[in-house]
């Protein structure tokens, strides 16, 4: 048996970076830049209003007040998106909207409200001139050519996680598409004969695969493509055959049949086809834990075998199946977020494994705080739906106590839990 660091080392061990694609930058979300982009263009282009208002010169508001306005000339008015044709010469103002470039000879933008334009709409008065309210500097209310990207400079560096915030600079700085590190396949194999698909009716003695679904999603989740292969027999002939389809993927994750009694099918397929690199893990849930290599000619695949039962496949997809994804999307923090909570229970440790406990995790008195979510049988996959944390409780102890401090990793983050109660 060996530790939970070592097996996630020996199997980072195993996958490498993926290689590039290009794609639609939306279609990059969540992925890996893979070149280093530089903007051929200054944003913004032009100096331009931040308001709607007037285009002043600044000189021309110097003692400009509600009770006492400054009276301009309106000389024209210019819209976002075109461009201007006139001039601020001194004592005149061109209206203009937020965006629209500033005209010739202004230096600064008074808002609407700062003028009298709305009294004049209501008085039905003249349009042809306007009162400023107020005394601007130079600069006021103008967003400057190049002040957020000049041109030829570097936006973004390879080996960024492109979030909704680097999607919308590509796209400004007029990139249409981008080279990301590509999406790890994966391949997703149920094995054992009690099950069927959650679509199929159940006949006695038999289960719904839900392994399937729940490793899928995981996979989804982390930025993977999951292919689902279906449901592998527990023998060796047509695990084999199963196990072919997969093996043009980047990585296969099977579950079940690696415990004592079956894991040999599972073995022998392995060791005929490959290499088996490591077998069974000092944690619970998830002690029967395998990995290896499946051998497809030259190409070698990393085939991840996960225990059976529901709870204990979750655990140690994240526990390692997530790392080894995030590696071959080319990320560079594997490890698995985590918080230091109290926890509200005893928890017993039996045999000295590393226990990973369902809790649920919110925040009192400005502390997070673990609770159990109730029954711990690696079976339950329900107290997975009841959790947003893994609390760990370190092996060779006895266990922890209630007040005890503990780390906890976290699954999601939910605003709604977490919010100072
Ligand atoms: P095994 O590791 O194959 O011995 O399976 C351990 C337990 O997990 C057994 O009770 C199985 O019925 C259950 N199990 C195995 N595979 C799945 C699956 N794909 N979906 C739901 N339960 C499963
Ligand atoms: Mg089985």
């Amino acid at each position: 048996m060996i530790s939970v660091e070592e097996a996630l080392e020996k199997i980072l061990s195993y996958v490498d970076v993926l290689g590039h694609e290009k794609k639609p930058v939306l279609n990059c979300l969540g992925q890996v830049l893979a070149e280093d982009v530089y903007s051929t263009i200054d944003i913004p282009p032009l100096d331009n209003s931040a308001m709607d208002g007037y285009a002043v010169r600044a000189e021309d508001t110097r003692g400009a007040s509600r009770s006492s306005p400054r009276e301009l000339i309106v000389v024209g008015e210019i819209a976002a998106g075109s461009i201007p044709r006139g001039e601020v010469k001194p004592g005149t103002a061109i209206r203009i909207m937020t965006g629209a470039p500033l005209p010739k000879g202004a230096d600064a933008v008074v808002q609407f409200e700062d003028t009298d334009e709305a009294n004049r709409k209501l008085s039905r008065g003249s349009l042809s001139q306007i009162g400023i309210f107020c005394q601007v500097e130079n600069g006021f209310n103008v967003r400057y050519k190049g002040e957020d990207i000049a041109a030829g400079e570097l936006v973004l560096k390879e080996g960024k996680t492109l979030r909704p915030s680097e999607i919308g600079v590509l796209a400004s700085v007029g990139r249409a598409t981008a080279a990301v590190i590509r999406r790890p396949i994966v391949a997703v194999l149920a094995t054992g004969d009690e099950l069927v698909g959650a679509d199929q009716p159940l006949a006695p003695g038999k289960i719904h695969d839900s392994n399937s679904y729940t490793i899928a999603a995981e996979i989804l989740r982390y930025g993977g493509i999951p292919r689902i292969l279906g449901i592998g027999r527990d023998l060796i002939p047509a695990l084999t055959e199963k196990i072919n389809e997969g093996l043009d993927a980047d990585m296969l994750i099977t579950s079940g049949g690696v415990s004592l009694g079956d894991y040999d099918v599972v073995k022998d397929v392995l060791k005929e086809r490959g290499e088996i690199a490591l077998w069974t893990i000092c944690m619970k849930p998830g002690k029967p834990s395998a990995f290896g290599i499946i051998k497809n000619g030259e190409k070698k695949v990393a085939h991840l075998g996960l225990p059976g039962n529901p709870v204990s496949s979750m655990v140690t997809f994240e526990q390692f199946a997530r790392p080894a994804i995030l590696k071959m999307l080319g990320k560079k923090t594997l490890v698995k977020p985590s918080i230091q909570a109290i926890i509200e229970d005893n928890v017993k440790n039996t045999d000295g494994r590393r226990m990973f406990a369902r809790v649920m995790v919110t925040k009192r008195g400005g502390q997070y705080r673990a609770r159990l979510t109730g029954p711990q049988g690696s079976g339950i996959l329900t107290s997975m739906t009841k959790a947003n944390g893994l609390a760990v409780i370190p092996e060779n102890t006895k266990g922890v106590m209630r007040g005890d401090i503990v780390k906890v990793q976290m699954l999601d983050w939910s605003e709604d839990e977490l919010l100072e109660e």
